[in-house]
Protein backbone atom coordinates (compact mmCIF):
# COMPACT_ATOMS: atom_id res chain seq x y z
CA UNK A 1 0.00 0.00 0.00
CA UNK A 2 1.62 3.16 -0.74
CA UNK A 3 -0.45 5.56 1.29
CA UNK A 4 0.72 8.92 -0.64
CA UNK A 5 -0.85 8.02 -4.18
CA UNK A 6 -4.38 6.05 -2.04
CA UNK A 7 -8.12 7.26 -3.64
CA UNK A 8 -10.69 6.49 -2.09
CA UNK A 9 -12.11 4.38 -4.75
CA UNK A 10 -8.73 1.89 -4.54
CA UNK A 11 -9.22 1.98 -0.37
CA UNK A 12 -12.38 0.51 -1.02
CA UNK A 13 -11.18 -2.01 -3.61
CA UNK A 14 -8.34 -2.51 -1.00
CA UNK A 15 -10.34 -3.03 2.25
CA UNK A 16 -12.61 -5.45 -0.08
CA UNK A 17 -10.59 -7.76 -1.24
CA UNK A 18 -8.29 -7.80 1.82
CA UNK A 19 -5.01 -6.17 0.65
CA UNK A 20 -4.99 -4.16 4.08
CA UNK A 21 -7.16 -3.64 6.90
CA UNK A 22 -8.28 -0.16 8.11
CA UNK A 23 -6.20 -0.29 11.13
CA UNK A 24 -2.96 -0.82 8.94
CA UNK A 25 -3.56 1.71 6.58
CA UNK A 26 -4.65 4.19 9.68
CA UNK A 27 -1.44 3.12 11.57
CA UNK A 28 0.58 3.82 7.92
CA UNK A 29 -0.42 7.11 7.41
CA UNK A 30 0.36 8.26 11.03
CA UNK A 31 3.57 7.07 10.86
CA UNK A 32 4.15 8.80 7.61
CA UNK A 33 2.44 12.05 8.99
CA UNK A 34 4.71 11.81 12.14
CA UNK A 35 7.88 11.62 9.96
CA UNK A 36 7.12 14.22 7.70
CA UNK A 37 5.83 16.59 10.00
CA UNK A 38 9.35 18.02 10.95
CA UNK A 39 9.48 18.98 7.06
CA UNK A 40 6.15 21.20 6.68
CA UNK A 41 4.80 21.45 9.78
CA UNK A 42 1.20 20.81 8.37
CA UNK A 43 -0.13 18.87 11.61
CA UNK A 44 -0.73 20.70 15.18
CA UNK A 45 -1.90 17.53 16.28
CA UNK A 46 -1.83 13.70 15.56
CA UNK A 47 -5.32 12.20 16.56
CA UNK A 48 -3.64 8.53 17.38
CA UNK A 49 -6.51 7.18 19.55
CA UNK A 50 -9.23 8.74 17.88
CA UNK A 51 -7.81 6.75 14.15
CA UNK A 52 -6.93 3.67 15.54
CA UNK A 53 -10.88 3.49 17.34
CA UNK A 54 -12.26 4.60 13.64
CA UNK A 55 -10.58 2.27 12.05
CA UNK A 56 -10.95 -0.51 14.72
CA UNK A 57 -14.47 -0.20 14.05
CA UNK A 58 -14.26 -0.48 10.22
CA UNK A 59 -12.29 -3.45 10.48
CA UNK A 60 -15.15 -4.93 12.73
CA UNK A 61 -18.33 -3.71 10.37
CA UNK A 62 -16.41 -5.48 8.00
CA UNK A 63 -15.38 -8.63 9.87
CA UNK A 64 -19.18 -9.18 10.75
CA UNK A 65 -20.18 -8.24 6.84
CA UNK A 66 -21.80 -4.70 7.72
CA UNK A 67 -21.49 -2.12 5.63
CA UNK A 68 -18.73 0.23 6.79
CA UNK A 69 -19.48 3.25 4.86
CA UNK A 70 -19.02 5.50 2.10
CA UNK A 71 -15.37 6.52 3.37
CA UNK A 72 -14.18 3.65 5.44
CA UNK A 73 -10.59 4.03 6.64
CA UNK A 74 -10.31 6.74 4.56
CA UNK A 75 -7.36 9.26 6.61
CA UNK A 76 -8.93 12.36 6.95
CA UNK A 77 -7.52 15.73 8.58
CA UNK A 78 -9.33 18.44 10.01
CA UNK A 79 -8.13 22.04 9.92
CA UNK A 80 -7.69 23.56 13.26
CA UNK A 81 -10.51 25.55 12.98
CA UNK A 82 -13.06 23.44 12.96
CA UNK A 83 -13.73 21.73 16.34
CA UNK A 84 -13.20 18.24 17.35
CA UNK A 85 -14.38 16.86 20.41
CA UNK A 86 -12.21 16.00 23.00
CA UNK A 87 -9.57 17.27 20.35
CA UNK A 88 -7.48 20.53 20.77
CA UNK A 89 -8.54 23.32 18.41
CA UNK A 90 -6.57 26.12 18.30
CA UNK A 91 -7.62 27.97 15.46
CA UNK A 92 -3.61 28.54 14.98
CA UNK A 93 -3.95 31.48 17.95
CA UNK A 94 -2.10 31.24 21.13
CA UNK A 95 -5.42 32.30 23.11
CA UNK A 96 -6.89 29.07 22.66
CA UNK A 97 -3.61 27.01 22.84
CA UNK A 98 -5.55 25.12 25.45
CA UNK A 99 -9.02 24.86 24.05
CA UNK A 100 -10.85 21.33 24.20
CA UNK A 101 -14.49 21.38 22.57
CA UNK A 102 -16.97 19.43 24.23
CA UNK A 103 -18.41 18.43 20.80
CA UNK A 104 -17.80 17.94 17.29
CA UNK A 105 -18.78 20.36 14.13
CA UNK A 106 -21.48 18.87 11.78
CA UNK A 107 -18.69 17.87 9.51
CA UNK A 108 -16.56 16.27 10.88
CA UNK A 109 -19.98 14.27 13.02
CA UNK A 110 -21.01 13.71 9.08
CA UNK A 111 -17.63 11.98 7.74
CA UNK A 112 -16.49 10.11 11.04
CA UNK A 113 -20.26 8.14 10.91
CA UNK A 114 -19.32 7.54 7.05
CA UNK A 115 -16.45 5.90 8.21
CA UNK A 116 -13.52 8.34 8.27
CA UNK A 117 -10.45 8.30 10.61
CA UNK A 118 -9.09 11.66 11.60
CA UNK A 119 -5.73 11.43 11.83
CA UNK A 120 -4.70 14.95 12.79
CA UNK A 121 -5.69 18.69 13.30
CA UNK A 122 -4.30 20.71 10.21
CA UNK A 123 -1.71 24.30 10.79
CA UNK A 124 -3.67 27.36 9.56
CA UNK A 125 -3.25 30.83 9.77
CA UNK A 126 -4.29 32.32 12.99
CA UNK A 127 -8.65 32.62 13.37
CA UNK A 128 -8.18 31.44 9.03
CA UNK A 129 -7.20 34.55 8.63
CA UNK A 130 -3.83 34.88 5.89
CA UNK A 131 -2.90 33.92 2.00
CA UNK A 132 0.53 32.21 3.76
CA UNK A 133 0.28 30.26 6.58
CA UNK A 134 2.55 32.56 8.30
CA UNK A 135 0.18 34.37 10.43
CA UNK A 136 -0.29 30.50 12.84
CA UNK A 137 0.80 31.23 16.20
CA UNK A 138 2.45 27.71 16.15
CA UNK A 139 4.95 28.34 13.07
CA UNK A 140 4.56 28.38 9.48
CA UNK A 141 3.73 25.53 7.20
CA UNK A 142 5.84 24.98 4.30
CA UNK A 143 4.88 23.44 0.82
CA UNK A 144 5.38 20.20 0.34
CA UNK A 145 6.35 21.24 -3.59
CA UNK A 146 8.89 23.07 -2.71
CA UNK A 147 9.83 23.73 0.95
CA UNK A 148 11.19 27.15 0.32
CA UNK A 149 7.65 28.10 -0.29
CA UNK A 150 4.41 28.92 1.77
CA UNK A 151 1.63 25.80 0.91
CA UNK A 152 -0.87 29.19 0.54
CA UNK A 153 -3.79 29.69 3.00
CA UNK A 154 -5.77 29.94 5.54
CA UNK A 155 -5.95 26.13 5.25
CA UNK A 156 -1.92 26.01 4.06
CA UNK A 157 -1.89 23.05 6.51
CA UNK A 158 -5.29 21.31 4.92
CA UNK A 159 -3.79 21.42 1.38
CA UNK A 160 -0.03 20.47 2.53
CA UNK A 161 -1.45 16.87 4.23
CA UNK A 162 -2.90 16.09 0.90
CA UNK A 163 -0.14 17.01 -1.22
CA UNK A 164 2.24 15.60 1.09
CA UNK A 165 0.08 12.43 0.84
CA UNK A 166 -0.46 11.64 4.91
CA UNK A 167 -3.93 12.33 4.90
CA UNK A 168 -6.13 10.88 1.43
CA UNK A 169 -8.51 13.92 1.82
CA UNK A 170 -9.19 17.33 4.45
CA UNK A 171 -11.11 19.67 5.38
CA UNK A 172 -10.43 23.55 4.84
CA UNK A 173 -12.18 26.74 5.10
CA UNK A 174 -13.09 29.47 2.91
CA UNK A 175 -14.16 32.99 3.24
CA UNK A 176 -11.90 34.68 0.89
CA UNK A 177 -10.09 31.56 -1.32
CA UNK A 178 -8.93 29.73 1.87
CA UNK A 179 -9.34 26.39 0.11
CA UNK A 180 -8.75 27.36 -3.21
CA UNK A 181 -5.67 29.29 -3.21
CA UNK A 182 -3.79 26.74 -1.05
CA UNK A 183 -5.49 23.76 -3.05
CA UNK A 184 -4.04 25.33 -6.10
CA UNK A 185 -0.44 26.56 -4.56
CA UNK A 186 0.02 22.59 -3.67
CA UNK A 187 -1.48 21.45 -6.31
CA UNK A 188 -4.84 19.46 -5.07
CA UNK A 189 -8.33 19.89 -5.32
CA UNK A 190 -9.95 22.43 -3.17
CA UNK A 191 -13.84 23.04 -3.53
CA UNK A 192 -15.58 25.55 -1.97
CA UNK A 193 -19.24 24.47 -1.96
CA UNK A 194 -22.60 26.93 -2.05
CA UNK A 195 -22.80 28.74 1.04
CA UNK A 196 -25.39 26.61 3.16
CA UNK A 197 -24.42 23.84 1.16
CA UNK A 198 -22.51 22.20 4.21
CA UNK A 199 -23.30 23.16 7.99
CA UNK A 200 -20.78 25.50 9.51
CA UNK A 201 -22.17 24.12 13.07
CA UNK A 202 -18.58 23.49 14.90
CA UNK A 203 -16.53 25.70 12.28
CA UNK A 204 -15.12 28.95 14.19
CA UNK A 205 -17.03 31.93 12.66
CA UNK A 206 -14.29 34.61 11.59
CA UNK A 207 -16.85 36.17 8.85
CA UNK A 208 -20.01 33.91 9.32
CA UNK A 209 -21.92 35.47 5.81
CA UNK A 210 -18.55 34.42 4.28
CA UNK A 211 -17.63 30.90 6.04
CA UNK A 212 -17.83 27.66 3.85
CA UNK A 213 -16.59 24.40 4.97
CA UNK A 214 -15.46 22.25 1.91
CA UNK A 215 -13.37 19.30 1.33
CA UNK A 216 -9.37 19.05 -0.10
CA UNK A 217 -8.17 16.12 -2.58
CA UNK A 218 -6.19 14.34 -4.56
CA UNK A 219 -8.63 14.39 -7.62
CA UNK A 220 -12.11 15.35 -8.42
CA UNK A 221 -13.95 12.24 -7.50
CA UNK A 222 -12.47 11.95 -3.88
CA UNK A 223 -13.60 15.24 -3.01
CA UNK A 224 -17.09 14.77 -4.78
CA UNK A 225 -17.55 11.66 -2.57
CA UNK A 226 -16.41 13.98 1.00
CA UNK A 227 -18.95 16.48 0.17
CA UNK A 228 -21.60 14.48 -0.53
CA UNK A 229 -21.30 13.07 2.98
CA UNK A 230 -21.10 16.41 4.57
CA UNK A 231 -23.89 18.30 3.26
CA UNK A 232 -27.24 18.92 3.45
CA UNK A 233 -29.54 20.75 5.98
CA UNK A 234 -28.13 20.64 9.60
CA UNK A 235 -31.26 22.12 12.27
CA UNK A 236 -27.85 23.49 14.22
CA UNK A 237 -27.21 25.71 11.27
CA UNK A 238 -30.18 27.94 10.54
CA UNK A 239 -28.34 29.20 7.25
CA UNK A 240 -27.77 25.94 5.81
CA UNK A 241 -29.98 24.93 3.17
CA UNK A 242 -33.27 22.97 2.81
CA UNK A 243 -31.83 21.43 -0.58
CA UNK A 244 -31.84 17.77 -1.44
CA UNK A 245 -28.20 16.84 -1.75
CA UNK A 246 -27.44 15.36 -5.09
CA UNK A 247 -25.08 12.46 -6.40
CA UNK A 248 -21.88 14.03 -6.85
CA UNK A 249 -19.47 11.59 -7.89
CA UNK A 250 -22.29 10.30 -10.83
CA UNK A 251 -21.51 14.11 -12.21
CA UNK A 252 -18.22 13.34 -12.46
CA UNK A 253 -18.86 10.68 -14.99
CA UNK A 254 -21.10 13.34 -17.75
CA UNK A 255 -19.63 14.08 -20.86
CA UNK A 256 -19.57 18.32 -21.08
CA UNK A 257 -19.50 18.59 -24.90
CA UNK A 258 -22.11 21.32 -25.78
CA UNK A 259 -21.47 23.34 -22.48
CA UNK A 260 -20.95 27.03 -22.81
CA UNK A 261 -17.69 28.16 -20.79
CA UNK A 262 -17.39 31.76 -20.01
CA UNK A 263 -13.81 33.20 -19.44
CA UNK A 264 -14.37 36.89 -17.65
CA UNK A 265 -11.68 39.00 -19.05
CA UNK A 266 -11.23 40.83 -15.53
CA UNK A 267 -9.76 37.79 -14.40
CA UNK A 268 -6.88 38.32 -16.28
CA UNK A 269 -5.08 41.59 -15.40
CA UNK A 270 -2.46 41.26 -13.28
CA UNK A 271 -1.95 37.46 -13.58
CA UNK A 272 1.69 36.73 -14.12
CA UNK A 273 2.71 35.33 -17.30
CA UNK A 274 4.06 31.83 -16.45
CA UNK A 275 0.31 31.25 -14.74
CA UNK A 276 -1.53 32.70 -17.41
CA UNK A 277 0.11 30.79 -19.72
CA UNK A 278 -1.15 27.16 -18.14
CA UNK A 279 -4.73 28.80 -18.21
CA UNK A 280 -4.64 29.41 -21.70
CA UNK A 281 -3.93 25.91 -22.10
CA UNK A 282 -6.35 24.65 -19.62
CA UNK A 283 -8.98 26.73 -21.48
CA UNK A 284 -8.01 25.12 -24.66
CA UNK A 285 -8.14 21.70 -23.31
CA UNK A 286 -12.01 22.42 -22.15
CA UNK A 287 -12.52 23.46 -25.92
CA UNK A 288 -10.84 20.24 -27.11
CA UNK A 289 -13.24 18.50 -24.83
CA UNK A 290 -16.33 19.90 -26.76
CA UNK A 291 -16.77 22.83 -24.78
CA UNK A 292 -17.78 26.36 -26.43
CA UNK A 293 -15.96 29.03 -24.98
CA UNK A 294 -17.40 32.95 -24.36
CA UNK A 295 -15.41 35.78 -22.96
CA UNK A 296 -17.92 37.66 -20.56
CA UNK A 297 -17.56 40.49 -18.25
CA UNK A 298 -17.78 40.84 -14.31
CA UNK A 299 -17.40 44.67 -14.44
CA UNK A 300 -17.77 45.10 -10.80
CA UNK A 301 -14.68 42.50 -9.66
CA UNK A 302 -11.97 45.54 -9.47
CA UNK A 303 -14.06 46.52 -6.18
CA UNK A 304 -13.75 43.16 -4.51
CA UNK A 305 -10.78 43.57 -2.46
CA UNK A 306 -11.97 46.10 -0.75
CA UNK A 307 -15.41 45.05 -0.42
CA UNK A 308 -14.46 41.77 0.70
CA UNK A 309 -11.87 43.69 3.55
CA UNK A 310 -14.37 45.91 4.61
CA UNK A 311 -17.35 42.69 4.94
CA UNK A 312 -14.63 40.89 6.84
CA UNK A 313 -13.31 42.63 8.99
CA UNK A 314 -16.53 44.15 10.82
CA UNK A 315 -17.81 40.74 10.73
CA UNK A 316 -14.91 39.30 12.35
CA UNK A 317 -14.04 42.53 15.07
CA UNK A 318 -17.77 41.12 16.25
CA UNK A 319 -17.11 37.24 16.00
CA UNK A 320 -14.01 37.79 17.76
CA UNK A 321 -15.02 39.75 21.07
CA UNK A 322 -15.88 36.33 22.48
CA UNK A 323 -12.53 35.31 23.07
CA UNK A 324 -12.38 37.73 26.31
CA UNK A 325 -10.28 35.88 28.96
CA UNK A 326 -13.86 34.80 30.12
CA UNK A 327 -14.84 32.17 28.17
CA UNK A 328 -12.64 29.50 26.24
CA UNK A 329 -9.34 30.99 26.12
CA UNK A 330 -6.28 31.37 27.78
CA UNK A 331 -6.35 34.37 30.74
CA UNK A 332 -3.88 36.55 30.97
CA UNK A 333 -2.35 37.07 34.90
CA UNK A 334 -1.72 39.91 36.75
CA UNK A 335 -4.66 41.96 35.93
CA UNK A 336 -6.78 44.36 38.62
CA UNK A 337 -9.66 45.10 36.89
CA UNK A 338 -11.70 42.99 34.68
CA UNK A 339 -11.27 45.37 32.24
CA UNK A 340 -7.63 45.14 32.45
CA UNK A 341 -7.86 41.37 31.92
CA UNK A 342 -9.21 42.03 28.98
CA UNK A 343 -6.77 43.82 27.19
CA UNK A 344 -4.38 41.56 28.68
CA UNK A 345 -5.69 38.86 27.12
CA UNK A 346 -6.47 39.92 24.23
CA UNK A 347 -3.13 42.10 23.34
CA UNK A 348 -0.84 38.98 24.60
CA UNK A 349 -3.35 36.85 23.12
CA UNK A 350 -4.17 38.13 19.59
CA UNK A 351 -1.01 37.99 16.58
CA UNK A 352 -0.50 40.84 14.82
CA UNK A 353 -2.82 40.10 11.69
CA UNK A 354 -6.08 39.29 14.03
CA UNK A 355 -5.45 42.64 15.73
CA UNK A 356 -5.45 44.50 12.23
CA UNK A 357 -8.99 43.16 11.45
CA UNK A 358 -10.52 43.97 14.77
CA UNK A 359 -9.22 47.39 14.55
CA UNK A 360 -10.30 47.85 10.74
CA UNK A 361 -13.75 45.76 11.50
CA UNK A 362 -14.37 48.01 14.48
CA UNK A 363 -13.70 51.38 12.59
CA UNK A 364 -15.83 50.31 9.59
CA UNK A 365 -18.98 49.51 12.19
CA UNK A 366 -18.21 52.80 14.30
CA UNK A 367 -21.02 54.96 14.36
CA UNK A 368 -20.66 57.68 11.61
CA UNK A 369 -18.51 55.22 9.37
CA UNK A 370 -21.10 52.59 8.75
CA UNK A 371 -23.12 53.82 5.92
CA UNK A 372 -19.64 55.00 4.51
CA UNK A 373 -17.86 51.80 4.58
CA UNK A 374 -19.99 48.47 5.58
CA UNK A 375 -23.36 49.57 4.15
CA UNK A 376 -21.59 50.46 0.58
CA UNK A 377 -19.74 47.25 1.17
CA UNK A 378 -23.29 45.47 1.09
CA UNK A 379 -24.28 47.25 -1.97
CA UNK A 380 -21.47 46.33 -3.44
CA UNK A 381 -22.00 43.04 -2.55
CA UNK A 382 -24.71 42.97 -4.29
CA UNK A 383 -23.59 44.08 -7.52
CA UNK A 384 -20.91 41.44 -7.62
CA UNK A 385 -23.27 38.89 -7.34
CA UNK A 386 -25.32 40.56 -9.79
CA UNK A 387 -22.36 40.45 -12.04
CA UNK A 388 -22.30 36.55 -11.88
CA UNK A 389 -26.08 36.23 -12.07
CA UNK A 390 -25.77 37.59 -15.41
CA UNK A 391 -22.75 35.73 -16.63
CA UNK A 392 -24.70 32.46 -15.63
CA UNK A 393 -28.25 33.89 -18.19
CA UNK A 394 -25.38 32.87 -20.46
CA UNK A 395 -22.70 30.66 -19.68
CA UNK A 396 -22.86 27.18 -17.67
CA UNK A 397 -19.82 27.62 -15.88
CA UNK A 398 -16.71 30.29 -15.46
CA UNK A 399 -12.95 29.06 -15.50
CA UNK A 400 -10.50 31.80 -14.17
CA UNK A 401 -7.47 31.75 -12.47
CA UNK A 402 -6.89 30.55 -9.19
CA UNK A 403 -4.15 33.00 -7.82
CA UNK A 404 -2.21 35.97 -9.53
CA UNK A 405 0.98 33.81 -9.02
CA UNK A 406 2.31 30.48 -8.00
CA UNK A 407 3.33 29.77 -4.33
CA UNK A 408 5.84 32.76 -3.19
CA UNK A 409 8.57 31.83 -0.54
CA UNK A 410 8.41 32.55 2.73
CA UNK A 411 8.41 35.87 4.04
CA UNK A 412 8.47 37.50 0.31
CA UNK A 413 4.90 39.34 1.32
CA UNK A 414 5.26 39.16 4.91
CA UNK A 415 6.53 43.01 4.89
CA UNK A 416 3.24 44.17 2.91
CA UNK A 417 -0.43 43.31 4.08
CA UNK A 418 -1.76 44.92 0.63
CA UNK A 419 0.66 42.45 -1.60
CA UNK A 420 -0.46 39.45 0.59
CA UNK A 421 -4.43 40.59 0.13
CA UNK A 422 -4.07 40.61 -3.18
CA UNK A 423 -3.37 36.74 -3.36
CA UNK A 424 -7.27 36.17 -3.30
CA UNK A 425 -8.23 39.14 -6.16
CA UNK A 426 -9.21 36.17 -8.41
CA UNK A 427 -11.16 33.98 -4.78
CA UNK A 428 -12.81 36.69 -2.73
CA UNK A 429 -15.68 37.03 -5.43
CA UNK A 430 -16.90 33.51 -5.18
CA UNK A 431 -17.64 33.97 -1.61
CA UNK A 432 -19.38 36.88 -1.88
CA UNK A 433 -21.64 35.99 -4.39
CA UNK A 434 -21.89 32.90 -2.33
CA UNK A 435 -21.88 30.37 -5.55
CA UNK A 436 -19.65 26.68 -6.03
CA UNK A 437 -16.18 27.31 -7.08
CA UNK A 438 -13.50 24.97 -7.23
CA UNK A 439 -9.64 24.73 -7.86
CA UNK A 440 -8.36 21.67 -9.96
CA UNK A 441 -4.48 20.96 -10.93
CA UNK A 442 -4.11 22.59 -14.21
CA UNK A 443 -0.30 21.65 -14.39
CA UNK A 444 3.07 23.39 -13.55
CA UNK A 445 4.84 26.70 -14.56
CA UNK A 446 8.25 25.50 -16.24
CA UNK A 447 9.68 25.96 -12.75
CA UNK A 448 7.69 23.03 -11.86
CA UNK A 449 5.27 24.88 -9.55
CA UNK A 450 1.46 23.98 -9.25
CA UNK A 451 -1.26 26.19 -11.14
CA UNK A 452 -4.29 25.48 -10.24
CA UNK A 453 -7.60 26.78 -12.66
CA UNK A 454 -10.89 27.90 -11.13
CA UNK A 455 -14.20 26.67 -12.32
CA UNK A 456 -17.27 28.15 -10.77
CA UNK A 457 -21.18 27.85 -11.24
CA UNK A 458 -25.05 28.42 -10.47
CA UNK A 459 -25.98 28.60 -6.72
CA UNK A 460 -25.95 24.46 -5.87
CA UNK A 461 -24.79 23.75 -9.11
CA UNK A 462 -22.14 21.54 -7.50
CA UNK A 463 -22.83 19.12 -10.04
CA UNK A 464 -22.25 21.25 -13.11
CA UNK A 465 -18.82 22.22 -11.05
CA UNK A 466 -17.82 18.75 -10.81
CA UNK A 467 -18.81 17.49 -14.24
CA UNK A 468 -16.24 19.92 -15.57
CA UNK A 469 -13.43 19.47 -13.55
CA UNK A 470 -13.01 15.71 -13.68
CA UNK A 471 -12.95 16.26 -17.58
CA UNK A 472 -11.01 18.84 -17.08
CA UNK A 473 -8.68 16.47 -15.27
CA UNK A 474 -8.83 13.41 -17.49
CA UNK A 475 -8.48 16.09 -20.60
CA UNK A 476 -5.53 16.62 -18.86
CA UNK A 477 -4.58 13.89 -17.22
CA UNK A 478 -4.10 15.63 -13.77
CA UNK A 479 -5.23 12.76 -12.46
CA UNK A 480 -3.78 10.30 -9.68
N1 LIG B 1 -6.75 35.27 2.60
C1 LIG B 1 -8.03 35.82 2.91
C2 LIG B 1 -7.99 36.54 4.22
O1 LIG B 1 -6.93 36.68 4.72
C3 LIG B 1 -9.05 34.72 2.95
C4 LIG B 1 -9.08 33.99 4.22
C5 LIG B 1 -10.06 32.88 4.23
O2 LIG B 1 -10.65 32.54 3.21
N2 LIG B 1 -10.29 32.34 5.40
O3 LIG B 1 -8.97 36.97 4.75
Amino acid sequence: MNISTLTIGQIRKGLREKSFSASELVQEALRFAAAENSKTNAYLLLSEERAAAAAAETDRRLAAGDDPGPLAGVPLAVKDVIVTRNLRTTCGSKLLENFIPPYDATAVERLERAGAAIIGKANCDEFAMGSSNENSAYGPVRNPVDLDRVPGGSSGGSAAVVAQGTAVVSLGSDTGGSIRQPASFCGVVGVTPTYGRVSRYGLVAFASSLDHIGPFARNVEDAAVVLREMAGRDPHDATSAHAPVPDYQAACQQSVSGMTIGVPREYFDGLNSETGDQIQKGIQLLQAQGCNIVEVSLPHTPYAIACYYIICTAEASSNLARYDGVRYTTRAAGARSIGEMYNLTRGEGFGAECKRRIMLGTYVLSAGYYDAYYLKAQRVRALIARDFQRAFETVDALVTPVSPFPAFKLGEKLADPMEMYLSDIYTITGDLAGIPCMSVPCGTTPGGLPVGVQILTRHFDEPGMFRLASAFERAGGFQV
